[in-house]
């Protein structure tokens, strides 16, 4: 997995871009809110507004360094764009995303695209859950 650099994204590098950078780098759960970027900035002591989390945000995602998703009921999730596919799941009481791949679901899709005469181009899978009652 590579890791994309401002420059490499043919960004200037700016104090703003480089800690938002630094925060989707560094964080373990991988998928994050502006909001969440904000708050964890602010943790750190760094004075950098929402709409300045926002702006660099929509700069890193046209310029392909991150990935937007719009899940259902909820703020976007931002992450890093490493070009390695996988779907998503939510938890609609805790709003975690969790990352997944499966190879079954993959060839599934293949296949139904194929049986209707189709190339997969592309495609995302969300599954909403709830957490199990065990
Ligand atoms: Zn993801």
């Amino acid at each position: 997995m590579r890791r994309k650099s401002l420059k490499d994204a043919g960004l200037k590098i700016t104090h703003p871009r480089m800690c938002i950078l630094r925060v989707l780098q560094n964080n373990r759960n991988r998928h994050l809110t502006a909001d969440g970027i904000y708050r964890r900035l602010a943790e750190s002591g760094e004075e950098i507004g929402l709409a300045t989390v926002y702006r660099v945000l929509n700069q890193f995602e046209s310029s392909g360094l991150v990935e937007k998703h719009n899940f259902e009921g909820g703020q976007a999730y931002y992450e890093l764009d490493d070009g390695q596919h996988h779907d998503h799941m939510v938890c609609l009481e805790t709003g975690k995303v969790i990352e997944f791949v499966s190879e079954e679901i993959e060839a599934a899709q293949r296949k139904i695209a194929e049986e209707h005469g189709y190339d997969i181009e592309n495609h995302s899978l969300v599954i909403y859950v709830r957490p199990s009652k065990k």
